[in-house]
């Protein structure tokens, strides 16, 4: 070879690394063994280390942050099959633990990285190193992240009722058709409760709507401690709520319901300077083989409810046929 064609080989070859030097992206190079034969200038300042310092070290004894079982893994396929392999975010947040230093994503302690590993093949075909790629994605993820959570605070707020906590009536009845197809499904039985507060237009009345409205947020938050953390509870109405007493029978569930009667009996609801003592009617109603949907469930429950109030309130009902 002449020598100005070495000269020009040589030049191109260190406008190459100036190059892959100043890439907005990390670069490592490893031979066979694992052992970082290159490291740009992207690493260098995210990890903190010379190029100098990691040469020849293996990787991972330098970053143990990285798995080592599930890199060699991923990488072997790389050396064996001369394929690339790819890393996101959403698999794995980063494979280097590298501090976040962006202003505007300041929210992330670490940089969310995809990566990819490339196959770097000797001139006989043979992959003798391999590439590593490192792209910073922490914009990416954190918006991805931030709308993920706002999706789910909206998805939250669109099945609560906002006065009590308690899930409202749309996604309630949501939950009570899925209740009633998995008990359909699997012959499970659980039983729907319905109760509502008695002369509840007396307190109104009496006492105003805003200590209305307070004693129908204690009588939710007595029905919360009452029941168990895997029933379904919700704001039917007005003063009207229900549970889904999962896997329980009408005759359990009738102790809830006496329990649950008896707490808001002995309650008193002091509001604005007013004392305000008050009761609730319940109807009850396990699921049965005749039942064929879950507004049905809910009218029968209902049914129950009516014969508490006529039979003079404060009671609590297991709705029967007859
Ligand atoms: P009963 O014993 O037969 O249930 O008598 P009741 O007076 O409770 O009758 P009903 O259940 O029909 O009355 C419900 C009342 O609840 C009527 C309505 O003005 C009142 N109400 C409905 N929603 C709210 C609310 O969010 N806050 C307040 N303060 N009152 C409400
Ligand atoms: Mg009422
Ligand atoms: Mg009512």
């Amino acid at each position: 070879m002449p020598n100005s064609q070495v000269d020009e080989d040589l030049k191109q070859m260190h406008a190459l690394m100036a190059m892959l030097q100043n890439l907005d992206v990390g670069l490592v190079i490893l031979d066979r063994n694992y052992n970082i034969q290159l490291w740009n200038s992207f690493m260098e300042s995210h990890s903190g280390m010379y190029p100098h310092e990691v040469r020849d070290r293996l990787l991972f004894e330098e970053f143990p942050e990285i798995n080592e079982d599930w890199f060699r893994h991923k990488a072997e396929s790389v050396f064996l099959l001369n394929n690339r392999a790819f890393t996101t975010w959403e698999q794995r947040p980063y494979l280097f633990k590298f501090k976040n230093y962006r202003p505007i994503t300041g929210k992330a302690e670490f940089m969310y990285q995809n990566s990819t590993l490339i196959p770097l093949a000797s001139a006989n075909g043979v992959v003798e190193r391999i590439g590593i790629i490192i792209y910073d994605v922490t914009d990416q993820a954190i918006n991805r992240v931030e709308l993920k959570e706002a999706n789910d605070q909206l998805k939250r707020l669109s099945r609560t009722d906002k006065l009590t906590g308690l899930y409202n009536r749309g996604y309630w009845e949501e939950c009570l058709n899925k209740e009633f197809k998995r008990c359909k499904r699997t012959g499970n039985t659980s039983t729907l409760l319905m109760f509502d507060i008695d002369h509840f237009k007396k307190v109104n009345d009496q006492y105003g709507h805003p200590t209305g409205d307070e004693v129908i947020k204690v009588t939710a938050n007595i029905l919360q401690e009452t029941m168990r953390e895997t029933d379904i509870a919700g704001r039917y109405g007005g003063e009207e709520y229900v549970v889904i007493l999962i896997n329980c029978s009408a005759e359990q569930a009738y102790h809830f319901a006496e329990r649950l009667r008896t707490k808001v009996e002995q309650t008193v609801v002091e509001h604005q300077g007013f004392k305000v003592n008050y009761t609730v009617s319940l109807g009850i109603c396990e699921l049965a083989d005749t039942i064929v949907n879950h507004s049905q469930w809910i009218e029968l429950a209902d049914q129950g409810l009516y014969r508490s109030k006529e039979s003079g309130r404060n009671t609590a009902t297991i709705y029967t046929r007859n």
